[in-house]
């Protein structure tokens, strides 16, 4: 029998996985920062390991204890239970650290300058995505109102709205102003603050936000995300080829909509690189889960998590508090 023992990283998925023989042993290293939920290090042979916050990231490690025979039973691989498996495990700690507080995060919502059609560069969309776009996919547009039909003269109110809506989801977490602040001027060059580019779409049909990466436990502080406010408009217009519905015809109840939409996107991409990952439900209406599927159309919220009956429960699954730990005061590591 082949008993492998893995240490996961688990702060917000299920474990997908659990099975992991042979003698690989993965490095921190070449985790794909877009899963959490994986094998960090895998223990074949009596090995050990110690996990460095530095090195590995701050975050909740389950360890898993996975045995299996091979070749038994007419050759078909037979799955031991835990409880057959005899194995002694000695995990040693150090004492609880608490998370040092963190300067603020500032975070700067770029809409662009429609009058100079510019927007501030995301070279990240040429250079980390891997989509095979062109070069000139960093150079953002502007957010224009005509995105949505409506009058360039309400743009300024629309950008109004839709920061203040932002801004709303978070301090609903419960996240102060000395803890995340939002600005729509570009700040200071000697400031350190992560950048949201709202304005125009991408050759990728039906993308309307994508961000750098979902940077763990929010481990770098200027990073992007991009929100495509013209394929929003093109999913939500009545020309639009989604079937959600026309906008309503009426400027004002339209602007309203326009700033839920595009504040329920930009907060979502924002949020992944804050470190939250995708919510497990799915297409349901409650709760309205920004970190979920859902129909933009409605106010969302940042939510406590709720998961699929197959999903294990493992991991650290509370996505509000998961904010707080990452860029708030949360809750002390090692407790
Ligand atoms: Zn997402």
């Amino acid at each position: 029998m082949d008993i492998t023992v893995a240490i996961y990283n688990g702060d917000v998925e299920a474990v997908t996985s659990i099975s992991t023989i042979g003698d690989d042993v993965a490095s921190a290293d070449e985790v794909d920062p877009y899963y959490s939920a994986q094998a960090v290090f895998t223990m074949p042979n009596h090995e050990s390991v110690i996990i460095d916050p530095d090195v590995n990231g701050l975050g909740t490690y389950y360890v898993v204890v996975n045995g299996l025979s091979i070749g038994v039973e007419g050759g078909v691989d037979q799955q031991i239970l835990n409880e057959d498996i005899p194995y002694r495990l000695t995990i040693t700690t150090s004492d609880p650290e608490p998370v040092v507080a963190p300067p603020s995060q500032l975070v700067w919502l770029s809409f662009g300058d429609d009058i100079t059609g510019t927007n501030t560069r995301a070279d990240y969309l040429y250079e980390e995505t891997d989509l095979g776009w062109s070069p000139d996919v960093v150079n953002r547009p502007p957010f224009y109102a005509a995105d949505f039909g409506l009058p360039e003269t309400m743009r300024d109110e629309l950008i109004e709205a839709i920061a203040e809506r932002i801004e709303e989801i978070y301090r609903n977490t419960g996240l102060t102003e000395d803890e995340i602040e939002f600005v729509i001027e570009r700040p200071d060059p000697h400031a350190v603050y992560s950048t949201v580019v709202i304005g125009g779409r991408t050759p990728m049909s039906g993308l309307v936000g994508i961000a750098q990466s979902i940077d763990r436990a929010n481990s770098t502080r200027d990073d992007m995300a991009t929100t495509f406010s013209e394929e929003i408009g093109l999913f939500y217009r009545g020309d639009g080829w989604m079937p959600y519905g026309p906008l309503a015809e009426d400027p004002q109840v339209r602007s309203e909509q326009v700033a839920t939409l595009v504040a329920n996107t930009a907060a979502h991409e924002l949020g992944h690189i804050l470190g939250l990952e995708h919510a497990t439900e799915v297409l349901t209406d409650e709760p309205n889960n920004l970190m979920g599927y859902n129909d933009s159309l409605e106010p969302q919220d940042l939510e406590e998590r709720n998961s699929y009956w197959y999903q294990l429960g493992l991991g650290f699954t509370n996505e509000i508090d998961l904010l707080l730990r990452a860029i708030g005061s949360g809750t002390d590591m090692g407790e």
